[in-house]
């Protein structure tokens, strides 16, 4: 819908192109590498940037929140009675640059070349970042209101676990209470493509113990009477996961509503993007279960997989050793529906049903996540659709993520709201890897795109 108001609100943001690029590539110059305590000043630095920002967008109750951590910064505007108040979150740290020789130019000084803009950070999270508050001052400079409310919430650990982000988030619900939540931290599944994300898989991070003998022992003298630790986890993982890619834990898929033919038809329209990107990074076939497409495994399925064997001898050269212990690490992703707790102890009951004699297993739980799924139908989620798709003039695609995002849980659970993932940066961008970069058209047409979906949410 094309009101006066937002006429001028688009027009201040192409009138004022420079000064937010300017905020852009300053942010860009602050290394807020969370991973590493030494850049923790400047991780700093990186939220007193972030907390000026958002008092020159005219935001209200701008703070920089301490934490055990890093801190967060949050600021609102809570002046639009009777419209959904709105929490966009993002973050305003940076992955580490290593390995920094692959890097053409410094990662923190903004390399332009035609279009593109190269930089750690440029897509990952700071586009997003810095385009939101540059939405919402459009508006309050434009005409002093905002078409809904809006709490900004910022954090600084979000490559680095976002724990304290967590933490603030349970503790203060009341602070945060929203209606609508929008992580600014997404993408677009192909250029051009207008993508909307309502669900992620959730996670359950483990490690297996297996236990033989109670010290190693030679396989001369003992190879035929031992047990064998490492051989029994080898038989427990085979006896998880089947070659059809089905996971043999009783109990995993009772618990999963299962994908609607409405849904199936929403994937097939990102389906095409999703398969080129298997194929290019697999450069073969994807496997799996075959009564699924490759998107669907990957978004509506559960998977369970392996990620390292620990014991017995790891050296070059020879060594007839029968551990007496071994590890594996054993993780699932797990689609709504799923509990990881719940998951935890099915797994445990299904180890210990697979654990051979002569050997004693053990489960530890290292993380889990719990999925989260918002309704793409729900009023929120046709609005933002509405609003990403009249700024591509192109239908916006709804997608689900294979991966875990922790705090899109969180804040869904604690402050009961529709939650959505939604960014303009691209899976070619190399967020995470050198040489990061998006085109600088990405970034303003962000700065529109976050000004139409606080339009669109007032009317819903
Ligand atoms: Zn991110």
């Amino acid at each position: 819908m094309k009101t006066t108001q937002s006429t001028a609100i688009h027009a201040y943001i192409d009138t004022h192109k420079e000064e937010t690029f300017e905020d852009y590539c300053a942010l860009l110059r602050i290394p807020g590498i969370s991973a590493l305590r030494r850049y923790d000043e400047h991780s700093r630095r990186a939220a007193q940037f972030v907390y000026q920002m958002m008092r020159g967008a005219g935001l209200e109750h701008c703070e920089v929140i301490e934490t055990d951590g890093l801190p967060l910064v949050y600021g609102d505007w809570l002046h639009a009675p009777g419209k959904p108040t709105v929490l966009l979150y993002a973050h305003y740290d940076v992955q580490p640059v290593d390995p920094v020789d692959e890097w053409a130019h410094d990662p923190f000084e903004p390399y332009i070349e035609g279009d593109l803009i190269y930089g750690r950070g440029v897509t990952d999270d700071k586009l997003q970042a810095v385009s939101v508050l540059h939405a919402i001052k459009a508006f309050l400079q434009t005409d002093g209101t905002l078409p809904v409310n809006v709490r900004v919430y910022y954090e600084g650990e979000e490559e680095s676990g976002g724990r304290s982000v967590e933490k603030y988030t349970r503790e203060h619900p009341e602070k945060l209470q929203s209606d609508i939540v929008i992580l600014a931290d997404g993408g677009l599944v192909a250029p051009n493509v207008p993508t909307m994300c309502y669900s992620c898989r959730g996670i359950l991070y483990t490690e297996i113990i297996a236990k033989g003998a109670p010290q190693d022992l030679h396989s001369g003298g003992f190879g035929g009477n031992a047990p064998n630790p490492l051989f029994a986890l080898a038989e427990i993982i085979t006896g998880l996961k089947d070659t059809n890619g089905f996971i043999h834990i009783p109990g995993l898929y009772e618990m999963i509503a299962p994908i609607s033919d409405e849904e199936r038809l929403q994937w097939q329209k990102s389906a095409v993007y999703a398969d080129t990107t298997f194929h290019n990074l697999l450069q073969a076939d994807p496997i799996g279960e075959p009564d699924y497409t490759p998107i669907e495994r990957a978004w509506g399925r559960p998977t369970l997989e392996v990620h390292g064997f620990i014991g017995g001898f790891q050296d070059e050269g020879s060594k007839t050793v029968i551990p007496a212990l071994a590890r594996v690490k054993v993780s699932l992703r797990l689609v709504p529906g799923q509990d990881p707790y719940q998951v935890f102890e099915l797994l445990q009951n299904r180890v210990r049903q697979l654990t051979p004699a002569g050997v004693q297993t053990s489960l530890q739980l290292i993380d889990a996540g719990m999925p989260f799924l918002s309704d793409p139908e729900s009023s929120a989620g046709l609005g933002i659709r509405r609003a990403l798709t009249n700024l591509f003039a192109s239908e916006c695609v709804i997608t689900r993520g294979g991966g875990s995002i922790p705090i899109a849980t969180t804040l869904q659970q604690v402050l009961r709201a529709e939650t959505f993932v939604v960014g303009f940066g691209l899976e070619s961008d190399g967020a995470h890897a050198p040489n990061e970069h998006t085109s600088i058209a990405t970034f303003y047409k962000s700065v529109h795109g976050f000004a139409n979906i606080l339009e669109e949410l007032s009317y819903v």
